[in-house]
Order: C-alpha cells, then sequence, then structure tokens
C-alpha cells in the first residue's frame, strides 16, 4: 500500500520504519530535515509540504503531530491535506490533541469525501519501535476495519472507541488517571520511607496488596525499588513530565468544556506544572517524587 506519513519526531519516526519493514511504499513529510533523511535512507520517498503529501497517489495519510494547532495547520491549512487530497483517501491522525478538534477536522474531512479516524496511541517510543502500540481509535466501524491493516502494523492493541473524537477521549481519561496514580504511588512511597520504612519493602507490600498499580509495579518512582526504571537511571528516557503535562492540560480543558469536575486531575496538573517550572519538564513524570522528597 502506498501510505502518506507527516510527523516523524520520536513516535511518528519508529511508526513509519515499520510501515517500512513491513514492505508499504511511504511518502513522507516533517519539516525537520534530518528525520525525513532517515527515513528516505530506509527506502521512503520525500515530500517538500502536506500538500505534496497528498498529491502523491497515496491510499492512506497518517499524522503524528506534536498539538491541536499542528493538526488543525497540517489538516485545514492553504498548503494542507484537505484542500489536496483525492476524495476517498483514509486519513488517521494518531497526534494526541483535544477531542472537540479531533471531531471538528473529521467533520470536514467527511465532508469532502474522506473517511477520518483520531488513533491517539499509548505505548511511547519503545512501543513504537517495537510495533506494539495500543491504537484507541475513533470514527464509524467500518473506517476502522478499513484501517486495521495498517494499525496492526504498527500497534497489538487497535481497540475501537466509539465516534470520532472518542480515542482522544479514552487517551486524555487513561493519562488523567496515569498521572493522578503516579503522584499517589509518589507520596505514598515517599511517606513510608520518611516514616523509617525500606524502599524495596514498602514498593513489595504496596504491589501484593490494595495500593497497586501500574505506577507502583512498572514504573515505580522511587529510585532503585525497580531496575531498569527511569527512577533507577535518574529518571532519563520514559514519558517527559512535560509531554504528561501536556495531557493533563487536554483532560481538564475538555473537563471545563463539559462542566465535569476532575478535581484530583487538576491538582495532579498543578504539581507537575510546578515541577516543570523548576526545570525539570524533560525528566521522566516519575520524578515527581521529588516534590514529595523535598529534592530539588
Ligand atoms: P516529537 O516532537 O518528537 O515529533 C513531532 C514531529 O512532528 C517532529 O519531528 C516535528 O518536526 C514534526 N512536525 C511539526 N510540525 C509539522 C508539520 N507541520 N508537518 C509535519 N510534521 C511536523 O513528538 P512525539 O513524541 O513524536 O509525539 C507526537 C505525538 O504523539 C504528540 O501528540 C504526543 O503527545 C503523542 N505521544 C507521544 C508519546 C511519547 O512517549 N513521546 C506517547 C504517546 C503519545
Amino acid at each position: 500500500m502506498h501510505i502518506g506519513f507527516l510527523g516523524l519526531g520520536n513516535m511518528g519516526g519508529p511508526m513509519a520504519r515499520n510501515l517500512l519493514k513491513a514492505g508499504h511504499r511511504l511518502t513522507v513529510f516533517d519539516p525537520f530535515p534530518q528525520a525525513v533523511a532517515a527515513l528516505v535512507e530506509g527506502g521512503a520517498s520525500p515530500a517538500d509540504s502536506p500538500a505534496a503529501v497528498a498529491s502523491a497517489k497515496v491510499e492512506v495519510i497518517i499524522t503524528m503531530l506534536p498539538t491541536a494547532d499542528h493538526v488543525k495547520q497540517v489538516y485545514r491549512g492553504k498548503d494542507g491535506l484537505l484542500a489536496n487530497v483525492d476524495q476517498g483517501v483514509l486519513l488517521i491522525d494518531s497526534s494526541t490533541i483535544d477531542p472537540l478538534t479531533a471531531r471538528e477536522v473529521a467533520r470536514f474531512a467527511l465532508a469532502q469525501g474522506n473517511p477520518m479516524l483520531d488513533a491517539p496511541v499509548s505505548g511511547g517510543t519503545g512501543g513504537a519501535a517495537a510495533g506494539t502500540l495500543t491504537f484507541m481509535v475513533g470514527g464509524p466501524v467500518g473506517v476502522y476495519d478499513q484501517a486495521l491493516p495498517v494499525l496492526s502494523v504498527m500497534g497489538q492493541n487497535i481497540v475501537h472507541c466509539g465516534a470520532a473524537g472518542n480515542g482522544q477521549v479514552a487517551k486524555i481519561a487513561n493519562n488523567m488517571l496515569l498521572g493522578i496514580s503516579m503522584v499517589g504511588v509518589a507520596e505514598a512511597m515517599a511517606l513510608g520511607v520518611a516514616l523509617g520504612m525500606d524502599a524495596k519493602v514498602l514498593a513489595g507490600v504496596i504491589n501484593s496488596s490494595t495500593g497497586r498499580c501500574w505506577s507502583s509495579m512498572i514504573n515505580n518512582p522511587f529510585p532503585g525499588v525497580m531496575e531498569n526504571t527511569p527512577a533507577s537511571r535518574g529518571y532519563s528516557g520514559g514519558f517527559g513530565t512535560d509531554l504528561m503535562l501536556k495531557d493533563l492540560g487536554l483532560a481538564t480543558e475538555a473537563a471545563r468544556q463539559a462542566r465535569q469536575p476532575v478535581v484530583l486531575g487538576a491538582v495532579a496538573q498543578q504539581l507537575y506544572q510546578t515541577f516543570s517550572l523548576q526545570g525539570k519538564g524533560s525528566l521522566d513524570f516519575s520524578a515527581i517524587i521529588k516534590m514529595f522528597r523535598g529534592e530539588s
């Protein structure tokens, strides 16, 4: 299949490479020339604008962009995808953005004859490289079925979440819970250690008791409790604090629009925001435990 791919960063780069490895033909665009060069080396064709990707007779276009503003510009800009793409070409946006923008772009796409899905992912850069991402997909079920063979190359779990925008809803609800649970685990671990407990013993108790969750079992924030976690390598790698802050911002803003209280989500957002202001935005989000341990 001939696929257009825009946004070849930490996530999009490895996702596009997996499509190439699976034998698909790729036409790619990213304003960052080195990102394009890496894919061209692997066999992709370069394009010099979103319009050029749309005009390259592709059958599917995938975007993996930083924010909703980028998505609006790439899809709806003058040299964007929608103004230049043939009718019937399937559009898949895997960026994490707010559900309202996702729904609006999908409505414009559909109105001109292009089926569109929002398909944000979880699984991080490791999952992108390994082709084991989870895709949370919003859009008509027939379009989801059409996209499955392509999404399956990049992911292991492809979940249909409902109508347009619902992929983003699932993504921001999950990540809000993740941000909150990490703060909870950090607070509990710091309390236990401050009261004299050994961190490994405490983590063992939590992980065989009712407090356990992903943040305590897989990505425990206390240094040295588990091997191969960001906490045990100076909080490098993993999921950056600023990316968590972005997702919490999307969740709290979507909640405001729906007049839905997200009390703990808002507190977690403020904590990560304070931490980011202290210059820690690039550390894995589990580093939030530093705020509870009085570390700068
Ligand atoms: P990134 O900043 O590494 O990559 C984004 C890429 O988009 C960059 O290469 C940038 O040059 C490119 N870009 C910017 N403007 C563009 C345009 N107009 N046209 C084409 N390309 C353009 O970001 P990332 O980590 O790959 O994240 C991408 C998306 O995936 C974000 O929405 C993020 O929230 C989400 N996400 C990231 C992770 C993660 O662990 N990094 C995990 C899940 C979801």
